[in-house]
Formats: structure tokens, C-alpha cells, sequence
């Protein structure tokens, strides 16, 4: 059979020079990008037609980022691959530097959801760091849920009086024990047919949970990320993993971890707390801060327990972060 010398792929990883491709017909190989290509996008919708706005298209600078839906090349069949053209992203999970200026890392491409996983118990769960990744997805506009795992430890009416407050503000929230089994189904059909990040403190079972859903599948989230990590400089990207029949994939990003490297606008921070951010309409100052200013319609939604006050301290301690940042 003679091979097509166009094929469609996904990118798995990689780092600047060769990067790993999943192609549509379900291999893994090395390309490495065209010299033309590393600062442009080239102008095609993601069916690979032309834009007509290919000049202001061209004119946007798009580094090529794990997730990215690529078109292959290559001349002859025993040629390497090369990544002819990065097709347009449907979205981005990005982090900007701190301070401004136009520092921004994107940690990857065409992200479906962020799924943000706990332990009930062991390691104790730590709502300031889960609020901090649910801002981190609605900054970017990318659908977050939770996932509570080892609920055996307390049981599973003690984790949802306890984690109820994400449910109020609009997160799916599932209940899962990898020991017992309980909520795993739920788990695996969103997973399916989606690009999930998965991310989450270490030891709250994120392996465990992905290879009883995908056995055999080898996902280790985080766990060599960490390790790979440790005393560099600059953190090593983000690992796409296919699920069973390439039917979603789950993607690892260390980046995603390191919490003091993120900035946002303060004043976009409100609205990054889906409970919060349609009353801020209603406070008197259009530029309220929701720290004080007399006419507070999020303070006193507070009051009336619509907005929870372990969700509020966040919002308070982030924006601290973030006015400090600026
Ligand atoms: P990761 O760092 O998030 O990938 O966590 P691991 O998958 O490595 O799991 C950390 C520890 O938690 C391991 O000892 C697992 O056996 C254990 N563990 C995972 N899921 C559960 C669970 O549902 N209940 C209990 N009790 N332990 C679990
Ligand atoms: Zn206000």
C-alpha cells in the first residue's frame, strides 16, 4: 500500500524540536515542524479548507502546543513527517506571567474540560487549591468538574455535605472510590470522547482512578511529571495520553500545577466564580471590588447563604495575589 503523503493528526508532546503525533489512523510518530510554520498559523478551519481571512490569520503568532490538531507531510514514505499546517484551536488552557505584558504560556490545546481530583480524605482535601483550579478553567472558558475519590474513608454522605458548596456553584461534582468501585461509570463516560486535563494534589489516586476505568491503557497522570520535574528550571509540557481506540484523551500538565506562576486581571477575577459573577451587575459601583464597598450585591448574597464563605475567603485571598501581582 502506498501511504498518503497528507495525514490529519493530534499532538502528544514533545519539546520544540521533534514532537509526537497521534495520527488518525491510530499511530504514534515523530514530525518536526516546518521552519515557515513555527510563527504562523497558516489560515485553514479545522476541515482544512482556507480561511478567507488568511492574511490577519497568518499574521498571529501560534506556537504549536500539546492538543494541537496538526496536518502531516511528507514526500516519500520512508521520509520523516513534518508538521505542514496547525490547524485552528477550538481553545486553549493557557497561563499568563505575572505583572502582564504579553508572557503567555499555553499548557495546551482544544481542551474539552478540566477535571479537577481530591481524596475525601488522605491526603486531606484542600478547597483554597480546587478553587484555585476551577478559576484557572473559567479563565480560560474551559468546562471544569470535580471528582471526590476515597469517599469510603468517611463515606459518602459525609463528602457530599462537604464538597455540596461546588455543586450549588455549578460543578458537577462525582463521588468516587476506586477501592469500593462506587461512581467510576459516571467518571468513564465523560471521559470518553473528550480531551480532559486531569490534574489534582498527588496521592489522591488520579492513577489508580484511570487505570481501573482504562485497564491496560497505562495512564500515569502527574506521578513522572513530578519527578521529571523536580529541580529544573523550566517544567517539562504537557503529555496527551489516548484512551482505549483513541475515544478522548486524557492530558497531563505539570504546568497547571505550579500555582505561582499564574496572573489574571483582578478584575476579571469575580467572574471566574460562576456563583459570583452575574451579581456583580447588581452592585452599586460598576468597578466594585467585593471587599467592602457599601452596595455589595455578592456580600450580601453572602448574607442570604447564595454565595458560600469558604468560596468568598478564595475570592478574597486570590484577589490579594492578584492586585499584589500588579
Ligand atoms: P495520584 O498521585 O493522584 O496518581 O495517586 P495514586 O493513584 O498513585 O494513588 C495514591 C494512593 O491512594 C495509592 O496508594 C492508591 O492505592 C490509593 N488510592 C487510590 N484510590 C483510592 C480509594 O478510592 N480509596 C483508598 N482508600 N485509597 C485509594
Ligand atoms: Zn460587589
Amino acid at each position: 500500500m502506498i501511504d498518503p503523503t497528507v495525514v490529519r493528526g493530534v499532538v502528544l508532546g514533545g519539546t520544540g524540536g521533534v514532537w509526537q503525533i497521534r495520527t488518525e489512523r491510530g499511530e504514534t510518530v515523530d514530525a518536526s515542524l516546518r521552519g515557515r510554520l513555527k510563527k504562523s498559523n497558516s489560515g485553514r478551519r479545522a476541515d482544512g479548507s482556507l480561511r478567507r481571512d488568511t492574511v490577519s490569520a497568518a499574521a498571529q503568532t501560534l506556537k504549536l502546543a500539546v492538543g494541537d490538531d496538526v496536518l502531516l507531510e511528507r514526500a516519500a514514505p520512508d521520509d520523516e513527517w513534518a508538521i505542514a499546517e496547525i490547524l485552528p484551536r477550538r481553545s486553549q488552557l493557557a497561563r499568563r506571567s505575572p505583572g502582564g505584558g504579553h508572557g503567555q504560556r499555553v499548557l495546551a490545546a482544544n481542551v474539552d474540560q478540566v477535571v479537577v481530583m481530591f481524596a475525601a480524605a488522605n491526603p486531606e482535601p484542600h478547597p483554597r487549591m480546587l478553587d484555585r483550579f476551577l478559576v484557572i478553567a473559567e479563565a480560560n472558558e474551559i468546562a471544569a468538574r470535580v471528582i471526590v475519590n476515597k469517599v469510603e474513608l468517611i463515606g459518602e454522605a459525609a463528602a457530599r455535605s462537604r464538597f455540596d458548596v461546588y455543586e450549588r456553584s455549578g460543578y458537577p461534582v462525582h463521588y468516587t472510590s476506586v477501592k469500593t468501585g462506587v461512581g467510576l461509570e459516571a467518571v468513564r463516560a465523560t471521559l470518553r470522547g473528550s480531551r480532559s486535563v486531569v490534574t489534582g494534589p498527588s496521592g489522591v489516586g488520579k492513577s489508580s482512578l484511570l487505570n481501573a476505568l482504562f485497564p491496560g491503557a497505562d495512564l500515569r497522570v502527574g506521578a513522572i511529571s513530578e519527578s521529571v520535574n523536580k529541580g529544573r528550571h523550566t517544567t517539562v509540557g504537557a503529555l496527551m495520553l489516548p484512551l482505549p481506540g483513541d475515544d478522548g484523551y486524557v492530558i497531563d500538565t505539570p504546568g497547571l500545577r505550579e500555582v505561582g506562576l499564574w496572573s489574571l486581571p483582578p478584575d476579571q477575577l469575580a467572574r471566574c466564580f460562576p456563583e459570583m459573577g452575574g451579581l456583580a451587575d447588581n452592585c452599586r459601583f460598576g468597578d466594585c471590588r467585593h471587599v467592602g464597598e457599601p452596595g455589595c450585591a455578592v456580600r450580601e448574597a453572602i448574607r442570604t447563604g447564595a454565595v458560600s464563605r469558604e468560596r468568598y475567603s478564595s475570592y478574597v485571598q486570590l484577589l490579594e495575589e492578584l492586585e499584589a501581582g500588579h
